[in-house]
């Protein structure tokens, strides 16, 4: 898709913009625009001050299963969803648009720390749409969290309803809660 209008540029260069001030590692960024890899690199020097990160990028399904990532995921993957099943929003704009509100919902609660980055939530809406991932619901809470595709989930207990010994976090109750009330 060749960008032909100045609007269609000026959009483009928004989305970019919208993504690198989040955090989005440069790969990110070239699967959802059609700026060129120099133009991408000169914006994200400009907007963050700095080179991307070359490092590896997160590829593993696992930590998306792993305690207290499964609850942020979850939370961001119900926003997701929401979205675009009744909001009419697609494809990069649900990206953003629920990021932001996931990161609206973990900066109201005390302490909130925002685990989920936005490349790591930009991959699993990749395994959803590939079928990786789902949400299965919580049979004590009745919450929807993420999980693996291949695997049976019809005793399914979420990480909220049974923590970890080590990890007796009350604001993530208040998240759960709150993202509950908001999805009723
Ligand atoms: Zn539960």
């Amino acid at each position: 898709m060749a960008i032909k209008t100045v609007l269609g540029e000026a959009q483009q260069v928004k989305i970019a913009t919208d993504l690198i001030a989040m955090g989005a590692r440069l790969q990110v960024l070239q699967e959802e625009t059609t700026l060129s890899r120099e133009r991408l690199l000169k914006l994200y020097k400009e907007v963050k001050g700095e080179s991307p990160s070359k490092g590896m990028l997160p590829y593993s399904t696992d930590w998306f299963i792993s305690w207290q990532p499964n609850i942020h995921s979850s939370l961001f993957m119900g926003v997701y969803q929401f979205l675009v099943k009744y909001a009419g929003v697609k494809g990069v704009q649900a990206l953003i648009t629920a990021y932001r509100l996931y990161l609206d919902q973990v900066q109201g609660i005390e302490e909130g720390e925002a685990v989920l980055s936005i490349t790591r939530a930009w991959f699993l809406v990749r395994f959803f749409n590939a079928g990786m991932m789902q949400l299965v619901p919580c049979r004590e809470c009745e919450g929807n969290f993420v999980a693996h595709t291949n695997e049976l989930h019809g005793n399914y207990v979420c990480g909220i309803c049974h923590p970890p010994a080590r990890a007796g976090k009350t604001n993530l109750k208040a998240m759960h809660a709150e993202s509950l009330a908001q999805a009723a």
